[in-house]
């Protein structure tokens, strides 16, 4: 048997694969958001006062009094056990990118030994799981473990179905006993209130009386791969890291882009279906779905919702694709570059503010010169990026984001943000003190009489921008696909509040002075733009000038790696930021960056190990058999007076002697552990471990190269994305 008989047998097994049979499709209106427990079900489940209650708590954020929580409790419960659940379990967000739950019973016994359900308001609203194999910082000594969860009712209750039976979840926060935040949801929750405050008291000044709760919108982006299970076993490195260590590129990638928006192939349309059905019972919008630019990569972006729910809509989201996927019999990869060479995956976070009165306040409308709201509004995220990019370059640092970030078909990690052509007329028209009207898009008009015109819009995409106003939004493009969306949305609303506060500020002092609304927004804008246009940047993000001017010329940082970027968190002004706001505390942010920091060196030393393991017993084993096999044939050649050129047996050695002698330095690297602090830890291995497993690799693929295909044991690129 060849040594390839893994890899032979899952191109087998994946060839003789059909589309698996799913249930008929049913119609939206009978299945949309039948396993949530919404407002529609607790207005039918509740009386009129609780139900009012209730509302106004998800509508407003005002507190549940304890009564109405256990009358919702016993609703839940009900609504539930109708449909044959026995258990239920809080939902959290963990400073890891994962979704934790602890499940519970709904059953008790009596002394009769009588078995009987149980579900109060206050088991409802907290939960105890043990804490202390969460990370958490220094936040927590270990022999202190009480964490406590509770239930945030602005996020609905949803039953999760897996061969298990149903579930009841309850979407919760997760703090320690000390009330400090373990998690991700808390500082979201707060990062939207203090926006609303600051946001509130701009709208006020400009005249505003009937102002509605502010809250942001998000709507994700999420791309990822699918590869064959059967391939996907047989790579360690996909398992075990999400992400191939080793893989010489076909000759075939994406040069002829004929994947992107290409005719999905059937059995990913299949599983397509079935994951969107299941989403659609969950009450996620899934709106669109397509072919992204690699071979095997694909896109879904749901109907953006209020930010704190779109968090957790996406967690579950990223939960249910994989297990959906799996039933499918693929690996769905987060990964952000699960495969070197061909594009990696982002998660872009659609991002605005809005309220039920005012609207959205990134809308410029069809004149944004004379949109004095919507000027301050997006003038403040303009100072918010030139501020805290840096904050925003952390907020989306890991090691597998790095891999992407800066690569010529993802954001550079230099924060700027993109306007177009007409808003950044406005923008510097204000600057200048020139009166502006600013021109559109005019009409689209091919000549074709067959084609309606329709009215294009005010300027094209930028595509190379970290951060793009997109017509009535920002698009934060540079957020890894793997990542939760709460940090990067905690991140931007903060910064809006700060920006917000100072709109506020300079707003009064130009009201004091007696100006008119206008005029105090024009010199308002004025000045923020004399202070902060060097963020507004309108051309190529990826080419060397920009990059060379970005930081040379405007004074902003370049941080290509997770390494250079967490340190963020301890500077001065993004404590202060956290602090003032009232999102997170001193220290609730640095436990935020001892958690990151210690992610980011566990998962590249974990990839270090994997490519020394898989480098000596699987590759190199390879490589020799090779090796002894032409030195067979030279050697029965010479026997009959025939010569065979001798060279890629050299090569061959020369490359597998290169891969042991690099294989043995990482290892001595690895052994370091005395290290300053931990940014001195993280640039270790940013620099010395992640170039060793650069040069291994490079060894190992020369080797793929020259290897006969029949002994080469690791499913290879073109099998992985090409054979579906
Ligand atoms: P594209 O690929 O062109 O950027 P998509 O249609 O794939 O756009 O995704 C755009 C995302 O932006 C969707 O999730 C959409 O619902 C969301 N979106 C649209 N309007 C807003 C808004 N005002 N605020 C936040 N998100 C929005
Ligand atoms: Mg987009």
């Amino acid at each position: 048997m060849t040594a390839n008989r893994v890899r032979s047998q899952a191109i087998t097994e994946v060839l003789n694969r059909t589309a698996v049979e799913t249930a008929e499709t049913r119609p939206l209106s009978e299945i949309w958001a039948i396993d949530v427990f919404n407002l529609a079900k607790m207005e039918e489940a509740l009386s009129k006062n609780a139900f009012k209650a209730v509302k106004r708590t998800v509508k407003t954020g005002e507190p549940l009094d304890s009564a109405t929580a256990d009358i919702v409790a016993a609703a839940m419960k009900d609504w539930a056990m109708g449909k044959g659940v026995k258990f239920f379990s809080h939902v959290f967000y963990p400073l890891t990118n994962i979704t934790a739950e602890k499940h519970d019973g709904f059953i008790v016994t009596n002394a009769d030994g009588n078995a009987i359900t149980e579900f109060t308001g206050s088991l409802l609203i907290k939960g105890e799981p043990d804490g202390s194999s969460f990370p958490n910082g220094s936040l927590r000594m270990t022999n202190a473990a009480r964490g406590y969860t509770a239930w945030d009712p602005t996020s609905p209750a949803y039953i999760m179905w897996t061969a298990n039976g149903p579930t009841l979840m309850i979407p919760s926060v997760f703090m320690s006993w000390t009330g400090e935040s373990l998690d991700k949801k808390i500082p979201l929750l707060r990062s939207i209130s203090a926006m609303d405050a600051a946001a509130r008291r701009v709208l006020t000044l400009m005249g505003e009386t009937d102002i509605a709760p502010l809250n942001a919108s998000c709507g994700a982006e999420q791309e990822y791969f699918l590869v064959d299970q059967h391939f996907a076993v047989a790579r360690p490195d996909l398992l075990l890291a999400g992400r191939t260590l080793f893989g010489a590129a076909p000759a075939k990638g994406q040069e002829f882009d004929d994947h992107y928006f290409g005719a999905i192939p059937e059995r990913v349309q299949v599983f397509m279906q079935d994951f969107e059905e299941k989403l659609y019972r969950l009450g996620i919008p899934a709106k669109t779905h397509h072919n992204e630019v690699a071979p095997g990569q694909f896109e879904v972006a749901p109907y953006y919702e209020d930010a704190n729910v779109a968090a957790d809509h996406q967690q579950l989201l990223m939960t249910v694709m994989k297990a959906t996927a799996a039933e499918h019999g693929f690996l769905c990869l987060l990964h952000e570059k699960p495969f070197a060479g061909v594009n990696g995956s982002g998660k872009h976070v659609n991002w605005s503010v809005a309220n039920s009165t005012q609207g959205n306040l990134l809308d410029p409308g069809t004149s944004p010169e004379h949109n004095l709201n919507f000027l301050l509004f997006c003038g403040a995220v303009i100072r918010g990026v030139h501020k805290f990019g840096p904050l925003l370059r952390a907020v989306i640092a890991t090691a597998s984001n790095d891999h992407r970030l800066g690569a010529n078909e993802a954001p550079p990690a230099i924060m700027s943000v993109y306007l177009g052509d007409q808003l950044e007329g406005v923008f510097n028209d204000i600057m200048a003190g020139k009166i502006s009207v600013s021109t559109d898009g005019g009409v689209m008009d091919l000549g074709l009489s067959q084609i309606l015109n329709f009215k294009r819009d005010p300027g094209d995409r930028n595509r190379t921008s970290p951060f793009a106003f997109t017509g009535n939004r920002f698009e934060f493009r540079a957020v890894g696909s793997s990542q939760s969306v709460s940090g990067p949305l905690t991140a931007l609303n903060t910064m809006l509040t700060d920006s917000l506060t100072w709109v506020a500020d300079q707003l009064e002092v130009q009201f004091e002075a007696g100006k008119t609304p206008p005029e105090a927004v024009a010199c308002v804008i004025k000045e923020l733009m004399e202070l902060h246009s060097d963020a507004v940047f309108g051309g190529d993000g990826y080419s060397t000038e920009w990059h060379t001017a970005a930081v040379e010329e405007r004074g902003l940082r370049n941080l290509p790696t997770t390494a250079e970027a967490l340190p963020v968190f301890s500077e001065p002004e993004v404590i202060e930021l956290f602090e003032k706001t009232g999102v997170l505390s001193a220290a609730e942010l640095n436990a935020r960056y001892e958690v990151y920091a210690e992610q980011y060196v566990n998962s590249i030393a974990v990839e270090a190990k994997l490519v020394i393991d898989m480098a000596k017993t699987v590759i190199y084993p390879a490589a020799l058999s090779y090796a002894a096999d032409l030195a067979k044939t030279y050697a029965v050649a010479q026997e009959v007076g025939a010569s065979f050129d001798t060279t890629q047996l050299k090569v061959i050695a020369e490359n597998a002697n290169l891969l042991l002698s690099t294989v043995a330095q990482l290892e001595s690297e690895l052994e370091c552990h005395d290290f300053a602090d931990a940014k001195a830890h993280m640039s270790h291995s940013a620099t010395s471990i992640r170039s060793l497993m650069d040069t291994v690799r490079s060894y190992a693929d020369a080797l793929e190269a020259e290897v006969d295909d029949a002994l080469w044991p690791l499913p290879k690129y073109r099998e992985m994305l090409f054979i579906k």
